[in-house]
């Protein structure tokens, strides 16, 4: 498993419709920026993070995999993931740029693709590797239907359709203004009725105030969670939050270490986690916090398990996941789509950890990497 060659890659995969827009972000594109890994005996693994298809942004990930973290990699044994997170995640020169951010997307990259190549290697998907499978079926949530740029009616429609097509949850965003928000959480309750989970995710736009005259009016409305209501790095402001509403609070798409969810957890800010392989430093960062969340008796709930294709591997093998979530831009862009059918993700067939691009999606949405 001697490394040979470290080859960053970047697609851009159109969104669904031809743009979406949650309280802080509009996009049309999804960026899947990546690393293959080549080991001598002739194995690929591939792994990447997400970014909004910003070009100049992508590059610099790009250039950090190629420039730091490939000389780091090159004649490692590639089945040595935990000494090599290590060496690129200390690396001295390394940490002194950055702890967070751009090294940490790229490190993301490597790590998935060597959790990729290990399960290859061993013929194996890598739930299995993970342990095996601890749970029948993992439970799918629809976000693709709530996105703010929706218009209410068109809102109530597909949140509809995403019952009828078998989901048991979905959620909606919210972070616009605090009238017309709760006016479509309203319309969605009354339209799915109260057997379907029905969440909510603010992008971290409102402030304290703002989340608690929200909070007084929703609560009546059976909310699931509401998700990054505040700042993402605020944690006295969620804990304050946490206790001023009976609404559970998630968050964790936009941290980047066990050290930021650890704030968290001492605060009793967070009552849902929600870890991203693609934004931590990858899978083997990502179990570390999961296993502190199970060891507090906290649920998991990875964000989007089809924008990594790993987390669905990861939902089936961790005792600590309890749902994931559905937004169905990449997926099909790799050789095994993490598929839901009747509201549950499919339980991955193939060996390896889902990463690997089709010839199609490779041809059809690749761009320079430099
Ligand atoms: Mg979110």
């Amino acid at each position: 498993m001697k490394i040979r060659s470290v080859v960053p890659f970047i697609l851009h995969v159109p969104v669904t419709g031809s743009q979406i827009a949650d309280s802080t972000h509009t996009i049309t594109h999804w960026g899947v920026v990546g690393a293959r890994i080549d080991t001598e005996d002739g194995l690929s693994g591939y792994g990447f993070t997400g970014t909004h298809a910003f070009l100049p942004g992508d590059h610099l990930v790009t250039r950090c995999i190629q420039t730091c973290y490939a000389p780091l990699l090159l004649g490692e044994d590639a089945s040595d993931i935990q000494r090599l997170w290590l060496k690129l995640a200390r690396d001295p020169a390394l940490q002194w740029i950055g702890r967070a951010g751009i090294t940490t997307l790229a490190h993301a990259a490597i790590d998935v693709a060597l959790w990729d190549l290990k399960a290859k290697a061993a013929a194996v998907p890598l739930w299995k590797l993970l342990g095996g499978q601890v749970r029948d079926r993992v439970r799918a949530y629809n976000t693709d239907i709530g996105w703010l740029s929706i218009a209410d009616d068109k809102l109530v429609e597909g949140a509809r359709r995403a019952v009828a097509e078998g989901f048991s949850g979905i959620k909606i965003k919210v972070g616009s203004t605090v009238e017309r928000d709760l006016r479509r959480l309203q319309a969605v309750r009354k339209a799915i009725g109260p057997d379907v989970t029905l969440a909510i995710d603010g992008n971290g736009k409102w402030d304290l105030p703002t989340c608690q005259r929200f909070c007084r009016a929703a609560e009546q409305y059976d909310v699931f969670w509401f998700e990054e209501p505040l700042w993402h790095d605020d944690v006295k402001g969620h804990a304050a939050l946490a206790r001023a509403t009976s609404m559970p609070i998630a968050l964790g798409e936009q941290l980047y270490t066990q050290d930021a969810f650890s704030e968290f957890f001492h605060q009793q800010a967070i009552h849902w986690v929600q870890p991203d392989v693609t934004r931590m430093a990858g899978l083997t960062e990502v179990l570390r916090v999961c296993e502190t969340a199970d060891s507090l008796r906290l649920p998991v709930a990875p964000h989007a398990g089809d924008m990594s294709q790993v987390h669905v591997h990861l939902s089936y093998a961790h005792p600590a996941c309890k749902v994931l979530e559905y937004i169905p831009w990449i997926k099909d862009c790799f050789t095994e789509p993490a598929e839901v059918v009747d509201g549950f993700f499919r339980l991955p067939q193939q060996a390896g950890a889902g990463t690997t691009p089709t010839p199609e999606a490779w041809a059809r949405f690749r761009r320079p990497a430099e």
